[in-house]
């Protein structure tokens, strides 16, 4: 096995179990490492630090597997810290069968995240650690997991940066389940999660086919949409960057009189509707705009229309910390359009998956709009990714999602 030999004075980050190593700290190598090969972290003066994966021609040169000196890197290694992670996951079943089973370092699997959608699995390689055990961990999925369908996802930009190449393609399914051929052939399936029924374009949808982060947001909509019922309202809700319609549905199904998705993608809304006919609503209670939200709320406006509850969810405006200062005027800009068309006493849901944008500062850009829109909020709650989107506590560069709900007095 090679060994890595730090700078002086870069092991402080690594003694704090931090899984990264740059390639800036790194002062020589002993041995010739392969792409994901096994490496040894020491510090500059020898002492043992960690082991992980190799990746040439990433500035995150190593990507730390384990801090114990007595842990090899092998199947068991993998298939101990997937069962651990799956197994911390096994109380959402009762509510969901969408649910991230692996979710990359928070699970001390550092580039891999996995999402099962009942039958179906679906795995993303992001590292080249990930890249070089991509059969063995292949092989373990269907055994721990008990999926009929494994499907890979390899087609995010983040393997650029590692030197792979993207990749996407049925893995495997299972050949004494009839229904496997079909859903690996038709490249969707349907899961339910508290009730609602969704279906999942594994094949072609967004991320592995679901935001399976916003579960307990979609909780609270429904929860919300019935609150208002109670004080008497007829609740017109707008979900804004709507997708497949995630909000939309719990928000119908909570009762609202009408839930109006915008989202520029018409293949998106069209698996809303289709949503929306597996759930027995009807289209005139769910209505579907294939738009730029920035001209639908600015038209809104100037309409005089108004909602009682309108759900911001945009994709990531900062994708690296150069496009923060860019990025902080479009949610501001955004979040002061969804504000102006909320009716008194209602609901603003407000989110960032932005890593480079922390839950501090979104909310200082919130607070702007809100001041600049002078409309008063009280802040009820503030939002997160769900239980199977942990953040290790050791790298909080895994906190992505965040969101705040306001409502207007
Ligand atoms: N809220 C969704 C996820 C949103 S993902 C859910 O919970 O499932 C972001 C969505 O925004 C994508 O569907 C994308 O098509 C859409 N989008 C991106 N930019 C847009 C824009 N300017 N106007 C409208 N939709 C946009």
């Amino acid at each position: 096995m090679a060994s890595i030999f730090l700078k002086e004075g870069k092991e402080k980050s690594l003694v704090r179990r931090h899984p990264w190593v740059y390639a800036t700290a790194i002062a020589r190598i002993k041995g010739t490492p392969a792409v994901g090969d096994t490496v040894d972290v020491h510090a500059a003066n020898g002492q043992w630090l960690a082991r992980g994966a190799f990746s040439p021609e990433s500035a995150l040169r190593v990507r730390v597997w384990s801090f114990a000196s007595h842990e090899m890197i092998d199947r068991t290694f993998f298939e101990a810290r997937l069962r651990a992670a799956i197994r911390r996951r096994e109380h959402l079943r009762a509510r969901t069968e969408a649910i991230r089973l692996v979710f990359g370092e928070a699970d001390g699997l550092p580039g891999l995240v996995v999402d099962q959608y009942g039958k179906v699995v679906v795995a993303q390689l992001q590292s080249a650690g990930c890249e070089l055990w991509k059969s063995v961990i292949f092989d373990l999925l269907p055994e721990l997991t008990g999926a009929a369908v494994v499907y890979e996802r390899s087609d995010a930009a983040v393997r650029a940066r590692e030197g792979l190449t993207e990749r996407s393609g049925l893995v495997w399914t299972q050949e004494t389940d009839p229904e496997a051929k079909k859903i690996a052939d038709q490249g969707w399936v349907i899961v339910r999660e508290d009730g609602i029924h969704y279906r999942v374009d594994f094949v072609n949808g967004h991320k592995t086919g679901f935001y399976v982060d916003q579960r307990d947001s979609r909780f609270l909509v429904r929860q919300l949409v019935q609150r208002l019922i109670l004080s008497g309202r007829k609740p017109d809700v707008l979900n804004c960057f709507s997708y497949t319609g995630g909000f939309s549905l719990a928000a119908s199904l909570g009762g609202a009189a009408c839930v109006t998705s915008v989202d520029s993608s018409a293949d998106a809304l069209s698996i809303a509707a289709t949503n929306a006919g597996l759930n027995n609503i009807p289209a005139e209670r769910f209505q579907c705009a294939t738009e730029n939200v920035f001209d639908y709320l600015k038209a809104a406006q100037a309409r005089k229309q108004q909602f009682d509850m309108v759900i911001l969810d945009p994709p990531k405006f900062a994708p690296s910390a150069h496009h923060v200062e860019k990025a902080a005027r479009a949610y501001k800009d955004l979040n002061m359009r969804g504000l102006g068309i909320l009716r008194e006493g209602g609901y603003l849901l407000t989110f960032s998956c932005s890593g480079a944008i922390s839950v501090d500062l979104f909310q200082k850009i919130v607070a702007g709009a809100v001041i600049d829109a002078k409309i008063d909020f009280q802040l009820e709650q503030r939002l997160a990714a769900g239980a199977d989107h942990p953040m290790s506590m050791t790298h909080p560069e895994g906190e992505y999602l965040k969101g705040l709900l306001l409502r207007r007095t």
